[in-house]
């Protein structure tokens, strides 16, 4: 070789070596596919489904010209595959909140435990039901701390909502048995974690209800839709009443009126037909999709497990997570927010308008101090309900700024999260252990 060939060479091999974000060659510059885990896998199965719907001109579950049966189709094969009693279609993860929270007879005058990661749907179902909500810390599962738990039960408790965060329940078994224990509801949100188990048991089968949302963003999706799950069977006939009108229907798909015990305020949350034959679908490849999204995590995970200043999120059974989030924690903010911007600059990044690569600083109502709503007690009516309800007056002295939750506020600060395509290619996991490899060299010395 020449001196000016090595010394080209040299050049180039500093240039790869330097890091983007400091002028250097970037890993890669094509986007990482876009972190909606469903929809990449919306094909034919799907369409076929939909068809039907249309073609029989039958968009409704209860009657029509000649109904398909999506939605039945769907609650039965649920049961079937993870074990609920019974499932029932909604519209939604946050109207199956509001309604798993009424089903249990949840008003003024109670609270409800929440985790500080969450989403804001959790705290609108409570507020939205008349109740307050009580804040409890996370632990390194990223979801509600047992500790802390018992620390804040009170007179007042009535439910805990466990939101099994980013993929994966956390020490839900404890969590349950304390619930029992306090004579506490406990209702699932399973909205992030459809198909997740613990030691080979469904997540929403440790509680009384369990909730999923089919969402754009979460592990299968119709849009917008949900689910819920409960094995009670008196409890669940109130399910159906709540998310409907407010009473069963008989087996012509008509109101009935005719059970005392079920004549309440409905939410108008029914899962349409075409939602229906979307989410059965979908639930069909949702194995597929979570193995996907949990193999290449757990992979990467392992490649860049032994950098120095990087630990990950405890997932107490690997085996059930689906693996939708990479979660880490770096030593301090600062560090995370570097790591971050230089895994970034080397293209660890998904489309314009994705959040594939990001601190958790910018993972917005993902954290209770994030959402204004709570942190200054908006109400949607007039007289300030529920906040303003004499029933209420206990919670007079609840804090829910910053400042609340030292472990959420820590995790918030110094956490970050990679989110897993559930189409990764080889080459993608490749180029991201590259990257992290590389940046770590330089912000984790
Ligand atoms: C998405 C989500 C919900 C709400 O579901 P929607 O279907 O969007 O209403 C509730 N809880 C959690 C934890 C979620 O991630």
């Amino acid at each position: 070789m020449t001196d000016a060939a090595s010394a080209g060479a040299r050049v180039g091999q500093e240039r790869a070596n330097r890091l983007a974000i400091e002028g250097g060659t970037p890993v890669r510059t094509t986007p990482l596919p876009w972190e909606l885990p469903g929809a990449h896998w919306i094909g034919e199965e799907e369409r076929e489904l939909v068809d039907r719907v249309v073609r029989a001109r039958s968009p409704f579950r209860f009657y029509g010209p000649d109904p398909q049966r999506m939605v039945d189709g769907l609650e039965r094969e649920w049961c079937a595959t993870f074990g609920h009693r019974h499932a029932l279609g909604v519209s939604s993860g946050t109207a199956a909140l509001t309604i798993a929270l009424s089903a249990l007879g949840v008003g003024p005058g109670d609270e409800v435990l929440v985790p500080g990661y969450l989403w804001v749907s959790c705290l609108s179902a409570v507020v939205r039901v008349g109740a307050i909500p009580r804040l409890v810390d996370i632990d390194d599962t990223f979801c509600i701390d047992p500790d802390d738990l018992r620390r804040k039960i009170g007179p007042h408790s009535r439910a805990v909502l466990c939101v099994h965060m980013s993929g994966a329940p956390g020490r839900i078994a404890e969590i349950a048995q304390i619930c029992r224990a306090h004579g506490l509801g406990l209702v699932e949100d399973c909205a992030q974690a459809a198909g997740a188990r613990q030691g080979g048991r469904a997540v929403g089968r440790f509680g009384d209800i369990g909730i999923f949302s089919f969402q754009l963003n979460k592990n299968m999706t119709s849009g917008d839709g949900g689910l819920i799950v409960a094995e009670d069977e008196a409890l669940f006939r109130r399910i159906v009443a709540l998310h409907d009108l407010g009473y069963p229907r008989n087996d012509a798909g008509r109101l009935d009126a005719s059970d005392e015990a079920c004549q309440l305020w409905g939410m108008g949350a029914r899962m349409s037909e075409l939602a229906g034959a979307m989410a059965l679908a979908q639930m069909r490849k949702l194995p597929r999709i979570t193995e996907a999204m949990r193999s290449a995590k757990w992979r990467i995970r392992e490649q860049v497990g032994d950098l120095p200043g990087l630990s990950f999120r405890h997932i107490p059974d690997p085996a059930g997570d689906t693996g939708p989030f990479l979660l880490m924690l770096l030593p301090d903010g600062a560090t995370a927010q570097r790591f971050i911007a230089a895994l970034r600059a080397e293209g660890i990044a998904g489309p314009p308008g994705s959040l594939t690569c990001i601190t958790m600083q910018e993972w917005g109502m993902h954290w209770y101090s994030n959402i204004p709503s709570l942190v200054h007690r908006r109400s949607n009516s007039r007289d300030g309900f529920p906040w303003s309800h004499p029933a209420n007056a206990f919670a007079a002295g609840y804090d829910y700024s910053a400042g609340a939750l030292p472990r959420c506020d820590e995790f918030r600060a110094r956490g970050a999260l990679l989110a897993i395509g559930s189409t990764l290619t080889a080459a993608d996991e490749d180029d991201i252990v590259t990257a992290f490899r590389k940046v770590a060299r330089v912000v984790l010395r």
